[in-house]
């Protein structure tokens, strides 16, 4: 996805990426410190919108309050340079990645000048099309009394490298990792339901991130009127599931097929998950207002 002639958003102005640098003292770099978002683009009838471009700028913004990281630019600027990247890069169907990162400092103060750059690829599905085959991982989300787990931390996402990286040398397609205490929490980099006898449960808020899909998904639910719960599930819940899905913006909706040796009894095909997939697949592609482009 990286190509050297792609223009990036670079503080107010669009940069190529081959001249673009960033400083080898950043905090970012060193500790992690930094917040970045994950939005989608599509193209629809009347050209390319950004799905929930607001609400991903929002957490953006809550990301960096929430660590102290100054923020200071308006939702409604990145909105707009998010529309100017993809039209610079003539991409309609992309993944945008905004991120915060900070200047030169290497003590463990907060800093007073952060950057921010967005760059945008074309990406396909993330997690491919098939049904997912995950393995319970023996890495917990961090604990909330460590890490503020709501916000989008560049930090956070060694937990989700590990957790990927040990599911997949085990041979499955992804992790699923519980809470500190032992509860359902989330995959990597998406949020979990489940359904059984016809109604969906999903882990409520608190020690995992609060997926923009996720909100979507419940806002489907209702729209359906599929009954969703919100609590605390612990593994043994999923394993008497009839189905379930993972959801997040580069992830979309996506089936899973089993967790270690359970498989799901009911056909991905006949789940209240594959209708809520169609629905998404649909949302994101209708035309809400008028095209930017
Ligand atoms: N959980 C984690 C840990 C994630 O990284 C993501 C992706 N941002 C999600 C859930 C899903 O969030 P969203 O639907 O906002 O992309």
């Amino acid at each position: 996805y990286y190509n050297h002639n792609s223009l990036i958003f670079l503080n107010g102005k669009m940069v190529k990426a081959n001249e673009s640098v960033t400083d080898l003292y950043s905090q970012t770099l060193h500790y992690g410190y930094g917040v970045f978002e994950g939005i989608r683009a599509y193209k629809t009838e009347s050209g390319t919108q950004v799905f929930k471009a607001e609400a991903h700028y929002e957490r953006l913004k809550k990301s960096c309050e929430l660590v102290k990281i100054p923020f200071n630019w308006s939702v409604s600027e990145l909105v707009e340079a998010t529309y100017q990247v993809l039209k610079a890069n003539n991409l309609s169907d992309a993944y945008v990645r905004p991120l915060v990162f900070c200047s030169p400092n290497m003590s463990l103060t907060r800093p007073n000048e952060v950057s921010v750059m967005i760059c945008a690829w074309e990406w396909g599905a993330y997690l491919g099309d098939k049904q997912l085959r995950l393995t319970l991982s023996s890495y917990c989300r961090p604990h909330p009394r460590s890490l503020h787990v709501e916000a989008k931390v560049c930090g956070h996402y060694v937990n989700s490298i590990l957790a990927t990286t040990e599911a997949k040398d085990n041979g499955y397609d992804e992790a699923l990792l519980l809470d500190c205490d032992g509860y359902l929490a989330e995959g990597p980099g998406a949020n979990l339901f489940f359904e059984k006898d016809g109604i969906l449960y999903t882990p409520k808020l608190g020690n995992i991130l609060p997926g923009i899909t996720r909100a979507t998904v419940l806002e489907l639910a209702d729209k359906f009127g599929f009954e969703v719960q919100q609590g605390s599930y612990t593994p043994e819940d999923l394993w008497e599931a009839d189905s379930a899905f993972y959801c997040g913006t580069a992830a979309e909706i996506i089936g899973i097929e089993s967790v270690d040796e359970i498989t799901f009894r009911k056909d991905w095909n006949n789940s209240l998950g594959k209708q809520l997939q169609e629905a998404y697949s649909k949302l994101v592609r209708e035309t809400t207002k008028v095209s930017r482009q």
